[in-house]
């Protein structure tokens, strides 16, 4: 049972009801759906699709929307999609004008203001590169350094301007209450720049009265890097946006900010999530390439809590062999770690708190007796977390009788959630966990678990013992 959890984005090639259910069969935890490309339709479709899937399977599949996020676009073009070719001049100006191949709009004249000649501007997503080569007050004067396509509205990115455009959009505002009228369970926030932006959404979900969806905050820009401190704080955890990193820093930055994001992330115990280019090449083809193997392997080397698959799965013609391919990597990779040392690296600088000693006593005595899983009882989630991030060589299953509980404890490191009903003391508890893990793990007589849970049940609401038990 693999630890490392995947998520996988679904768009018009992986949307069917059937490939959604061999998708979460063959291993995939959380559903991502990209709000700059599905509408509410199909965002809601595949959302009681998947809770469809999850009730006649009794499995728990967490969902994730992502925000379009702050960006730029270009203002209207004489017809939708227009040609640029390379070597060509074009202007930019920000008088509103309808564009062509040799003028187009942008919507803010601070866009012209903070771009400097030498200065790479990307348009509809990335696709088209230009170069700012002269500027005056009104314009700049690009040359086009690949031919491609425009299209009307479409997003134009400039990596080193620095201006500022209000974070929540109109359209992330519906969103973001979509989100919640659908009970999700994570927003992967594109495009954080600040801990002003985090809290912006902070504050729209207190005026929505939501305490439940978990905040993660996509690291994509120079911005966010410097402040990652600060967006920790106020997030559940974040996700390593490669993708417009890589644009916006050199490409050649991007491996050591992966690591030392990922080192920083788990000291302060949140979540960390690598995204973009994991299984690109399958978007096309059966097999992964060596390289792509070995990536992932170093992010579970790094200890990252999911992988998300993106247009791999999304628009790529083999959603379900690329999960399946990755399930085969994640497992060939964990089952190499040594988790004796690992718990002893994660502590060696931790001065560890009473409310995480039996987490780790949990961990470490599951790791030395070769449990074959640890089973926490959990009402806010943050036992099995704390357990999760120990990273132990078992799965943990984290029982709750809340469902929102266990769909937001599907992404971490490690967890498999499982929905249970109500125990009247420490004993039924106990036993209905043994049932719980004995259906989902497939246990035989002498394996061993260890389980995590508070003690008497009525009376006292944190973790505070742990029992080994040999299953009979
Ligand atoms: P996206 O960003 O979710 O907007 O595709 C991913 C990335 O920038 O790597
Ligand atoms: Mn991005």
């Amino acid at each position: 049972m693999n630890k490392t959890k995947m998520i996988s984005t679904i768009g018009p090639n992986s949307s069917d009801y059937a490939i959604i259910k061999n998708m979460i069969a063959s291993g995939v935890d959380v559903i991502r759906i990209n709000m700059a490309y599905a509408k509410f339709d199909f965002a809601r479709d595949v959302i009681l699709n998947v809770r469809k899937i999850n009730n006649e399977e009794n499995v728990t599949t967490g969902i994730m929307l992502d925000t379009v996020g702050p960006e730029l676009r270009i203002c209207g073009l004489e017809k939708p999609v227009i040609s640029l070719e390379r070597g060509k001049l074009i202007r930019i100006v920000s008088t509103g004008i309808i564009g062509n191949s040799d003028i187009i709009s942008v919507p803010y004249k601070e866009i012209i203001d903070h771009t400097k000649v030498g200065d790479f501007i990307y348009l509809n997503n990335a696709t088209v590169k230009l170069q700012v080569t002269a500027k005056n007050d009104d314009t700049l004067l690009c040359q086009i350094h690949n031919t491609g396509k425009i299209i009307s509205e479409s997003t134009i990115n400039i990596p080193n301007a620095d201006f500022n455009i209000k974070f929540l959009s109109k359209y992330d505002e519906e969103v973001i209450k979509f989100a919640l009228q659908m009970q999700v369970d994570y927003l992967a926030l594109s495009n954080v720049r600040e801990e002003s932006d985090v809290l912006d959404v902070n504050d729209l979900l207190i005026n929505l009265n939501d305490n439940n969806i978990q905040l993660l905050s996509k690291i994509e820009n120079r911005h966010a890097l410097d402040q990652i401190e600060k967006i920790l704080k106020v997030s559940d955890g974040i996700i390593i946006s490669r993708g417009d990193l890589a644009l916006d820093m050199n490409i050649e930055k991007v491996p050591n900010i992966q690591k030392t994001l990922t080192k920083l992330t788990k000291e302060k115990e949140k979540i960390v999530i690598i995204s973009t280019d994991i299984l690109a090449s399958m978007e096309n083809n059966d097999t992964p390439t060596r390289a792509e193997v070995s990536d992932i392997a170093n992010a579970i080397i790094d200890n990252v809590d999911a992988l998300i698959l993106g247009s791999e799965t999304a628009i790529g013609i083999y959603p379900v062999t690329t999960v399946k391919t990755m399930n085969k990597i994640i497992d060939e990779i964990e089952n190499n770690i040594n988790y004796n040392n690992l718990l002893h690296e994660i502590t060696r600088n931790e001065n560890i708190q009473i409310s995480k000693a039996i987490a780790y006593s949990t961990v470490d005595s599951a790791n030395r007796v070769g449990a074959k899983a640890i089973i926490c009882s959990t009402m806010s989630g943050s036992t099995a977390r704390d357990i999760s991030n120990y990273r132990p060589s078992c799965p943990v299953v984290a029982i709750s009788p809340n469902s929102k509980v266990v769909r937001g404890l599907t992404i971490n490191y490690g967890i498999i959630p499982h929905i249970v009903g109500m125990a009247e003391n420490t004993d039924e508890l106990v036993e209905l966990s043994l049932q719980a893990v004995k259906k989902i793990l497939k246990l035989e007589a002498g394996d061993k678990v260890v389980i995590a849970g508070s003690f008497p049940l009525e009376s006292v609401n944190y973790t505070n013992f742990m029992k080994i038990e040999e299953i009979k």
